[in-house]
């Protein structure tokens, strides 16, 4: 069940040291004690906490036509197309998806622990995922609350698989950032002469050679954006790195196709002759 939160106003009570957790403080309730709920000035908004309506069973093509961003729905579906497994920061993994239940085909962004949930091709209940969109495209993202339940296969309803085809890429970019060593946020190197670096984030200093490059190839076929994950470019080309980022992206897009499952490259291979 999802987790909402409001403000209220505890009247009456008192507060004694946790018994449970060191440093911290419990609440005591008496007989005299009441919740006045909710505050009127808080900076967050007030949400009526209403499970029915948090966790909304819909099918997808429902969630892509009826509902609104923030949305916390539940979906019944075949994960499939799995992407390679990313680290987007520091303990934060991140596995895109694709669920299909035969009305449509969403993307599912799966994180940390959920990635070990979930199989490829198996069908689960799908509860409490956030509805979210990106460049116009809405797709849905687990949060804390979210449970991946294993159900059985659908038997009313006709699944349809995506395409397993190869296709040219139509565009490319391949971009460097810079992280932190520490929080791993991103950093700008403004003084390329610089020995050291400050990252404005964590406020910590470190020889720039400390620095992480992460490097991100996004291509487009046939006007969606996709995202090819390093380690597939490393199996095609394994001296990347020795080339520039123009001369790699020229060989990209004239020897090499791409494999696309729903809403994302699962292949990538050199074109046969
Ligand atoms: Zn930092």
């Amino acid at each position: 069940m999802a987790k909402q939160k409001t403000a209220v106003c505890l009247e009456q009570t008192s507060t004694i040291p946790s018994l449970k957790k060191q440093g911290a403080f419990d609440i005591k309730f008496s007989h005299d004690s009441k919740i006045t709920s909710p505050m009127e000035a808080i900076s967050f908004p007030y949400r009526a906490i209403n499970e029915e309506e948090s966790c909304k069973l819909m099918n997808i093509l429902e969630v892509k036509s009826n509902s609104k961003m923030q949305d916390m729905v539940t979906v019944k579906c075949k994960l499939t197309g799995f992407s390679v497994r990313e680290s987007v920061k520091q303990n934060l993994d991140k596995v895109s998806v694709t669920a299909i239940d035969g009305s449509a085909d969403i993307t599912l962004v799966l994180w940390n622990k959920l990635i070990d949930e979930a199989t490829e091709n198996c069908f689960y209940r799908v509860t409490n995922v956030r509805v979210k969109s990106f460049n116009q495209e809405v797709y849905l993202s687990t949060t804390l609350d979210t449970e991946l339940e294993e159900i059985d296969e659908f038997q009313t309803v006709e699944v349809e698989l995506p395409k397993d085809v190869w296709t040219d890429i139509d565009t490319i970019e391949i971009i460097s950032t810079s992280h932190c060593f520490s929080c791993k946020s991103a950093i700008i190197v403004s003084e390329p002469q610089g020995m050291t670096v400050k990252c404005s984030h964590c406020k910590k200093r470190m020889l720039t050679t400390k620095i992480q490059k992460v490097t991100q190839i996004k291509v487009s076929v046939e006007n969606k954006e996709f995202t090819i994950a390093k380690n597939m470019l490393e199996h095609v080309f394994p001296l990347w790195n020795e080339k520039t980022f123009s001369d790699l992206e020229d060989d990209m897009l004239l020897h090499c196709e791409v494999n696309i499952k729903g809403n994302n490259v699962v292949g990538l291979r050199k074109k046969k002759i």
